[in-house]
């Protein structure tokens, strides 16, 4: 197969009660395009029957070009950059292996681009997740917003189109830590959104846990914005203007009134915030120093066991 009009790139993570269902779906909506594709799967370190099965779908299928299998759990986003680096299509569509963007909705995805987008993002329709899910996840959409120069209705949805320069961009960038539609954001010349279907897992559960949600989003926040560190620094100014004003006015009244200890509960009250604070600040200044660490180690973000691939 030459240059494929498509490539179509699924991570896959312990997914095997839905896999059936994904191809039974997934096939027959590319045929539908009458376009060539190709499809990529990328198993993440699955603990359950997921690469066999991926495996056996690699002989059956000759549209599943390749299928590559992790020797460990490096996360949606790796794997989402692995699939990249093997992908050949002139576009490029990401889709859960969970059935929760519907493979039917892809088309929807290539018509926008033909009209002259490079990135289309989605927004997922009545979103089918749990309610604490929705709330979290539109909280971190608008600090996401303020903070970022990232413009994105629905950060969370990961049903998206690509044009192959914004790719190509993508794999010559090396970070550990990433957010793929983030990242396409900022290389992407003409970027469009449309609204899509979203339905509730097909089978299984969700593969984050509360932690990785949060790790993510710092991943997010730290990985496109330094407005976080210099919010600290803007309030660590507006605190010691504060502070040396403060500084003189006790100097006077040690002049005028003489010595004096009251208030010490007021006292621990404001040191306390301002520990907390401080603490908080530290922590912050860690993820960011904690991401520059796992950078500058050079270890490779992800280790390949196997790639089943078609030679022609
Ligand atoms: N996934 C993955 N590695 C992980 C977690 C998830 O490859 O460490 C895959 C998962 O198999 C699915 C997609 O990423 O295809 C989205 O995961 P999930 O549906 O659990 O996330 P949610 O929809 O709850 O945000
Ligand atoms: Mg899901």
């Amino acid at each position: 197969m030459n240059t494929p009009e498509l490539s179509v790139i699924i991570p896959v993570y312990n997914e095997e009660e839905g896999l059936a269902t994904l191809f039974s779906r997934l096939y027959p909506a590319l045929d539908q395009l009458n376009i060539s594709y190709e499809i990529i799967f990328i198993n993440d370190g699955s603990r359950d029957r997921s690469p066999a099965i991926l495996r056996e779908q690699f002989q059956a299928r000759p549209d599943v070009t390749r299928v590559i299998l992790f020797n460990g759990n490096f996360g949606q986003h790796m794997a989402i950059m692995a699939g990249f680096e093997q992908s050949k299509g002139k576009r490029v569509v990401t889709l859960d292996a969970d059935l929760q963007n519907p493979p039917e909705e892809i088309g929807k995805l290539l018509a926008k681009m033909d009209e002259g987008y490079d990135y289309i993002g989605s927004i997922r329709n009545q979103r089918q997740d749990s309610r604490w899910r929705h709330v979290a996840s539109k909280a971190m959409n608008s600090l996401r917003e303020r903070i970022t120069r990232i413009k994105m209705t629905d950060q969370g949805c990961m049903l998206r189109a690509y044009d192959r320069n914004i790719i190509d961009a993508i794999n010559s960038c090396k970070e550990v830590n990433t957010f793929i539609p983030a990242l396409a954001y900022t290389f992407a010349k003409n970027p469009a959104e449309v609204v899509v279907e979203h339905e509730e897992r097909a089978e299984g559960e969700s593969k984050y846990s509360l932690y990785s949600l949060i790790r993510l989003n710092f991943d997010l926040m730290t990985g496109f914005s330094l407005v976080p560190l210099q919010l600290f620094s803007f309030f660590g100014i507006i605190i010691s203007i504060l502070s040396a004003f403060f500084v003189v006015f006790l100097v006077i009244r040690r002049l005028i009134i003489g010595p004096e200890a009251e208030g010490v509960f007021t006292l621990f009250a404001i040191t306390f915030l301002l520990m907390g604070i401080i603490l908080f600040g530290i922590g912050l200044l860690g993820e960011y120093v904690g991401r520059v660490y796992q950078q500058v180690r050079h270890r490779p973000r992800y280790l390949v066991e196997a790639i089943l691939e078609k030679t022609e």
